[in-house]
C-alpha cells in the first residue's frame, strides 16, 4: 500500500468529453430557408433533432453550442432578441432530456475581425477552459465547413452535418452524416457506448 503524503499531492483531474453543436442548420432550420433565424417564428426543431439529442443525453459528454449570430452586429436582432430566440431552441429540447450546458456565442460579423467567430476556436477553447474539456475526445457538429475547421481549429473530431446547405462538402472532417441523428450515432459507435 502506498502513502500519498501531503507534501506530495496527487491530483486526480477527470475531464469532461463534449458535443459541440452548431445551432442553426445542425439542430434548427438554418439555411437556406432562413438565412438568418432572427425571430421567434423562424424557431423550428430539424425533424430528427429531438431523437439526435435524446440520443446524444444518453451518451457520456457535455452538450454546449456554439453559434456565430452576425444577425446581432447587423442589427437584424439585439441580444434580448437574440435570448429568446435561443432560450426557445433550448425549450423545444426539452423534451429530449438533454441539458445544454452553456450556450457560447459569436455576436460580431465576419467584418468586425473579433477573435471569436468561428472558425476561430476561441469559443471552444474558452469552454474547454471553463468546463474542464478533454478536446481531443470532444466533437464539433455543423453544417457548414467552418464549423468543421472550428473543431480542427480546436483539436476536436468533427462531423458535417447535410442539414444546413445540402450541397456543401468538408472532406477534413472525420464524418459526414445526412442528419444530426446519424452524427450522434456515429459518435455513439465510436465511443462505443
Ligand atoms: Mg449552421
Ligand atoms: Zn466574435
Amino acid at each position: 500500500m502506498v502513502f500519498l503524503q501531503a507534501s506530495c499531492p496527487v491530483r486526480i483531474l477527470v475531464l469532461m468529453k463534449a458535443v459541440f453543436l452548431d445551432r442553426d442548420g445542425t439542430v434548427d432550420v438554418g439555411t437556406p430557408t432562413y438565412e438568418r433565424v432572427d425571430s421567434l417564428e423562424k424557431v423550428v426543431l430539424l425533424p430528427n433533432t429531438l431523437d439526435a439529442m435524446w440520443r446524444l443525453a444518453q451518451l457520456d459528454y457535455g452538450v454546449f453550442f456554439v453559434t456565430n449570430q452576425a444577425g446581432i452586429a447587423e442589427g437584424l436582432i439585439n441580444m434580448a432578441e437574440y435570448a429568446e430566440i435561443n432560450n426557445k431552441v433550448l425549450e423545444l429540447l426539452a423534451p429530449s432530456g438533454v441539458r445544454v450546458l452553456k450556450t457560447y456565442l459569436c455576436p460580431h460579423s465576419e467584418h468586425d475581425g473579433c477573435n471569436c467567430r468561428k472558425p476561430k476556436p476561441k469559443l471552444l477553447l474558452d469552454a474547454a477552459q471553463e468546463y474542464g474539456i478533454d478536446l481531443t475526445a470532444s466533437w464539433m457538429i455543423g453544417d457548414r465547413p467552418s464549423d468543421v475547421q472550428t473543431g480542427i481549429n480546436a483539436g476536436t473530431k468533427t462531423i458535417l452535418v447535410k442539414t444546413g446547405v445540402p450541397t456543401v462538402e468538408a472532406p477534413e472532417a472525420t464524418y459526414t452524416a445526412p442528419s444530426l441523428l446519424e452524427a450522434v450515432e456515429y459518435i455513439a459507435r465510436d465511443t462505443d457506448q
